[in-house]
């Protein structure tokens, strides 16, 4: 049995094991895919003292971190289980192989999905054009014309950051109107180099081959197609936690499925800690989740300590 076990190998969970494994405690890492979300991404230039690096290689620097300690790296295991020990007891983790393992405590870190359109052209053109992280690309199309996707909190959030560093933003929602906090939608409306579509269907995602030169979308109301010329797409229709796998547990859960965490990082369970894109905490970046990974791991290390 660990003392403390990650349960996701992305930037937080592989910063939380650092963190355990230099306290001298029996580290694991459990994940499906470690690197995470890091492993689709291209180019990353906000992780600070990194000035430009590339998702595979940062991926690779991860693992390569953790293999300084004496962690137990456990990859292609995909958890579908939460067993809470008693108090003061083990906890048991269950995976799709049918293995289980059990630790003292436990950090959770699996981190979220992006929730696609699903259209032609969108997986294609993935990080040639389409993008899903305003704070990430954003910079990438300065002076450029990007459309927006979704007319909720994230979409206006992004169409308003995105309006002070590129040329033109066009913001595309499929309902009648914006679900955007009234707040937002002000600010958005008052922003010179913005159009609003509403009732608006994104039904392709086009492009020369290389890179995304527009997109194509069905006025709903006339059912007309109708094409903008632009360079850029990003999609705001949602950021989906990674938590199917905890719904049957006592572990709470946000409205959005985000796993509800304290200022320590620990859960609704005591012993039980969760960091990165999985939780509550807003702002999904590397660098968040490799700083809430490490608070995660000290908050079990004072756990374990303690009882
Ligand atoms: P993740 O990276 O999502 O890692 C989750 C881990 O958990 C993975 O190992 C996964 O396989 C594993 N896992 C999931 N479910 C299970 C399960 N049931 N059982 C076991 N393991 C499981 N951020 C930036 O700061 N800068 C950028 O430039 C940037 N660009 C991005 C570009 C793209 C295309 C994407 C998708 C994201 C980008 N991000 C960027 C966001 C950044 O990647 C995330 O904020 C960060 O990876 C979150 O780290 P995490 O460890 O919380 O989760």
């Amino acid at each position: 049995a660990f003392d403390t076990l990650m349960i996701g190998g992305g930037p937080a969970g592989a910063a939380a094991a650092v963190y355990a494994a230099r306290k001298g405690i029996r580290t694991g890492v459990a994940a499906e895919r470690f690197g995470g979300q890091v492993l689709d991404t291209l180019s990353i230039e906000n992780l600070i003292s990194v000035p430009h690096t590339e998702g595979p290689k940062l991926a690779a620097a991860l693992e390569e971190h953790v293999k300084e300690y004496d962690v137990d790296i456990m990859n292609l295991q995909r958890a579908v289980e939460l067993v809470p020990g008693e108090p003061g007891g083990e906890h048991e983790v269950r995976f799709a192989s049918g293995a289980s393992l059990r630790s003292k405590t436990l950090v959770l870190a699996t981190g979220a999905r992006w929730r696609e359109m699903n259209v032609p052209g969108e997986a294609e053109y993935r990080n040639k054009g389409v993008a899903y992280c305003p704070h990430c690309d954003g910079p990438l199309f300065k002076g450029k014309r990007v459309a927006v996707i979704g007319g909720g909190n994230s979409g206006v959030e992004a169409a308003i950051d995105l309006a002070g560093i590129v040329g033109e933003v066009t913001l595309i929602e499929f309902m009648d109107e914006l679900r955007a906090d009234e707040v937002l939608q002000k600010k958005l409306a008052s922003l010179p180099n913005v159009e609003v579509i509403k009732g608006a269907r994104t039904t392709e995602v086009n492009g020369d081959g290389n890179r995304v030169t527009g997109l194509t979308y069905e006025e709903r109301a006339s059912g007309e197609l109708r094409e903008l010329a632009l360079e850029g797409v990003f999609v705001q229709i949602g950021l989906v936690p990674n938590t199917e796998w905890l719904k049957d547990s006592p572990i709470e859960l946000s409205e959005r499925g985000e796993i509800v965490v304290d200022e320590r990082g620990m859960t609704s369970v005591p012993g039980i800690f969760a960091a990165g894109d999985v939780t509550t905490v807003p702002y999904k970046q590397i660098v968040i989740a490799m700083g809430e990974g490490s608070k995660a791991a000290l908050g079990a290390f004072d756990h374990l300590i303690r009882s």
